[in-house]
């Protein structure tokens, strides 16, 4: 008990350790040392910019995320625990300099109404101002929730944390180049997992209400496409993409796996699949793609677990991603 160090010391140096890690998980270290410096104009910050982005995604912390979603257990929509997720995508998101907007709605559920909420992220190309609404030309996202089930314990690893994770660390990624992220909207669906079973009226709560709203802004014409991510984390990874795909975003999209020699991780499945880029596609009329792996044996099981997933899965996924939104954004 005579060695304990006098507290306040301490805490300095933990509190400083917290901010060097946060500075170094989020790149923005390079970004504001060459904002900030008073030395140039803001093109001195452009000198840093990485011209090979897609090789900034980093699995490793993709998986450090996933691991924080999992570790609050079970999160269906509605409970606490998604609560919980939520403040740390929020957090998390903010740290690298994005904007979130959580979209909160009430949903008409087979078991009642169950509050649920969207997260938006933008990014403003001008340090120190908010994101300008009419930048953003594409979409990637996520769902957030898992699947509820009473005679279980579903963490959903693959299953609701995989895209989540890589989604805050796209974020990070997308945070070194300004003008690049001010071009994207990244966002966390809530209720994706039907209540009972999918039907036209359970599931998918999250995107159909954003998609909804976005077509009521009239901002749904401004993007281009959109990327859904879901279940991209198992380390036998075999992206199954939708027999209805658009078909251009499909094309370029395998070009990018192509370019970065993953394409043999990409197949078009045998038929169509009911996921949140439905609604984006039908409702907000902008093309999406699913980017989901549905040959996945422990899906809506118990075994949905970190064990069955890789940081290498991630980073495939989420290179061949901003491979292709630096390839036709920039
Ligand atoms: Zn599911």
């Amino acid at each position: 008990m005579l060695s304990i160090s006098p507290s306040r010391p301490r805490t300095l140096v933990q509190a400083t350790l917290l901010v060097l890690l946060s500075l170094a998980a989020c790149g923005r270290g390079t970004k504001s040392n060459a904002d900030g410096d008073g030395t140039g104009p803001r093109g001195a910050a452009q000198a840093t910019i990485p011209a090979e982005i897609w090789t900034e995604f980093n699995g490793t912390l993709a998986m450090e995320a996933v691991k924080q979603q999992v570790a609050l257990g079970p999160r269906p929509a509605g409970s606490p625990a998604l609560a919980q997720a939520r403040e740390k995508i929020i957090a998390s998101l903010s740290a690298c300099g994005w904007t979130p907007e959580a979209q909160t709605f009430q949903a008409d559920t087979p078991y009642g109404p169950v509050p649920m909420t969207n997260l938006i992220a933008r990014f403003s190309a001008k340090k120190g101002q908010a994101p300008d609404l009419t930048s953003q030309k594409a979409l990637v996202a996520s769902h957030y929730d898992t699947k509820k089930f009473t005679t279980i314990s579903f963490v959903g690893a693959n299953d609701g944390a995989s895209s989540t994770g890589a989604l805050l660390e796209l974020a990070r990624v997308l945070a070194k180049d300004p003008a690049l992220a001010a071009k994207i909207e990244l966002v966390f669906f809530d209720g994706e997992e039907a209540v009972q079973q999918f039907t036209e009226r359970d599931g998918l709560y999250g995107s159909r209400y954003y998609a909804s709203h976005l077509r009521e802004s009239g901002r749904n014409t401004q993007f281009k496409f959109g990327i859904l991510w879901d279940m991209i984390g198992d380390k036998d990874l075999t992206v199954t993409l939708p027999l209805d795909s658009p078909k251009e975003l499909t094309q370029g999209v395998l070009g990018s796996a192509d370019a970065l020699q993953a394409r043999q991780f990409f197949r078009i499945f045998d038929r169509p699949m009911l996921d949140d880029h439905v609604p984006l596609n039908q409702i907000a009329k902008i093309p999406t793609l699913d980017v989901i792996d549905f040959e996945y044996n422990a899906w809506h099981t118990a075994d949905d677990t970190l064990e069955q997933l890789s940081p290498a899965s991630l980073q495939t996924i989420g290179a061949v991603t901003l491979h292709y939104l630096s390839s036709t954004l920039r």
